[in-house]
């Protein structure tokens, strides 16, 4: 598989979810402005530029935002994780309590299936 995100490869939300089903997570980045964003695009959102590449991020990020919803099966938490990278994810924390997920802790990323590969997040220190 090639991580050139030309326009005439894999669009970038595919290179996004192969590398996702082999366990790696990528994080798209502009290497004109050296931003990182998600989800994954065809040109920069900060400044313009289709030179766009992939990094491995390290999984590390903090809770930017965070809702419990609640439903009838009981209540889920829905999370925007900023990662140490920079960017910014919608996603849950899973391991603790959907209303004790508070905004600046520090969490780490996993990939789950469900039954497509995605990340998910959990509170630092819960597991390793
Ligand atoms: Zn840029």
């Amino acid at each position: 598989m090639s991580t050139d995100a030309r326009f005439d490869g894999p669009g970038p939300d595919d290179v996004f979810a192969v590398a996702l089903a082999e366990g790696r997570i990528l994080l798209q980045h502009c290497r004109a402005c050296g931003a990182t964003r998600h989800p994954p695009a065809l040109v920069c959102v900060a400044c313009g530029s289709a030179d766009l590449g992939w990094i491995e991020p390290s999984g590390r990020g903090t809770v930017y935002s965070t809702t419990t919803v609640r439903e009838r099966d009981g209540a889920y938490n829905v999370a925007i994780i900023e990662l140490a990278e920079g960017a910014r994810l919608m996603s849950r924390v899973d391991g603790i309590a959907p209303e004790a997920v508070a905004i600046g802790l520090p969490v780490t990323a996993r990939i789950v299936v469900e039954p497509q590969p995605h990340l998910v997040f959990q509170p630092v220190g819960e597991w390793s």
